[in-house]
């Protein structure tokens, strides 16, 4: 602890810090499963100095070989009970959305939600059907969320990064770069600051009867009702039907280990019943994919990361 100490305290003294620091600060605060535990260092730089800070902060992590942990809302991440070691940069601190002739310009950590309503009072339309998806921007866009037959990339112009070799530059968004939940970033471990997105002017009221719409359905799907982190694991057209069908038909609605529970109401939502652990989350989810496996021969492949330090045998972000 005293090595990230000193660390940040070299970064802070050359840049100047505003925003939240904490030591051993656990995930479950941080994460839409409401589980996983401490991250050594958190931190949430606030304000115009973001990019250069963050930055700073990648760089000097490279240089003493400090891992780092870049965090949107948390809405796609299973981490470890055992938490994430090194530093987790909290991109939250980073957000705004500006309205532009053709488009809206936003920041990484903006919620979905809250761009999605910048489109709406701009009369922009073609965000509409990210309303009330959890999560950031910056997440949307490194995962390519997809919903209601709608993928980010299908209107993201392009995307700014800092790129591997801590060069800020924007990148154009090419449809051959994506795919289903993939985004050219993935393999990049770029640091994503803004995205633009090409929008079309359309009444307010257009937008906003669609948008809720949307939030009404999530709503009717149960998606807030207890902690999770949305589809758990990705469909696929081989498999002829969606993966939450498929898990709904073999019986396995309401499963459960531990506090981890298969949503009764949908297949491919694992939800948190209360205090369940990370590794129960995890569990439930290889059970699922082995009981699909041995019932239908599919190989379900999990839409969730795991982040952070699983010990023997887990993977790691
Ligand atoms: C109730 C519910 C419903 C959901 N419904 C959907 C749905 O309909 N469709 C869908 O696709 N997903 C859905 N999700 C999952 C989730 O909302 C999306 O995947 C979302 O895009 C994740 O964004 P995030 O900011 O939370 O990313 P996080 O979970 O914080 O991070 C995900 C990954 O992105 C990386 N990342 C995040 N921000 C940045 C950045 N600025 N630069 C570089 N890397 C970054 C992280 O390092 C991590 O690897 C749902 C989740 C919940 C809880």
């Amino acid at each position: 602890m005293l090595t990230l100490q000193k660390f940040i305290e070299k970064i802070n003294s050359r840049t100047g810090f505003t925003g939240f620091l904490a030591y051993d600060e656990p995930m479950s605060r941080h994460t839409t499963f409401r589980a996983g535990g401490p991250a050594d260092l958190f931190i949430r730089p606030e304000g115009e100095g973001f990019p250069a800070y963050a930055a700073l902060l990648r760089e000097s992590a490279g240089t003493e070989g400090i891992p780092l942990f870049i965090l949107g809302g948390g809405a796609n991440i299973l981490v470890s009970d055992r938490g994430l070691r090194g530093v987790v940069l909290d991109t939250g601190g980073w957000r705004g959305a500006v309205a532009e002739a053709s488009g809206l310009l936003v920041r990484s950590g903006t919620p979905v939600d809250e761009a999605v309503e910048a489109a709406a009072a701009a009369g922009l339309g073609g965000l509409e059907f990210l309303a009330g998806m959890p999560g950031t921007i910056g997440g949307a866009v490194w995962m390519n969320a997809r919903c209601y037959d709608r993928s980010v990339s299908d209107v993201l112009k392009e995307t700014e990064i800092l790129d591997e070799a801590g060069a800020r530059r924007w990148i154009p968004a090419r449809p051959e770069d994506f795919g289903y939940k993939k985004s050219p970033f993935q393999g990049q471990r770029a640091l994503i600051f803004s995205a633009r997105f090409a929008l079309t002017p359309r009444p307010e009221a257009e937008i906003r009867r669609e948008m809720e719409e949307h939030r009404r359905d999530r709503e009717a799907k149960g998606h807030y009702r207890y902690p999770s982190a949305g589809s758990v694991f990705k469909n696929n057209r081989a498999f002829g039907k969606p993966t939450g069908k498929l898990i709904d038909e073999l019986g396995l609605r309401g499963l459960a280990i531990g506090g981890a529970m298969i949503a009764p109401w949908h297949g491919n939502i694992i939800i948190n019943t209360g205090n369940a652990r990370a590794s129960e989350i995890r569990a439930l989810t290889e059970e699922t994919a082995a009981r699909v496996k041995a019932a239908l021969g599919f190989t379900l492949e999990p839409e969730i990361l795991f982040a952070g330090d699983w010990g023997e045998g887990g993977s790691e972000e």
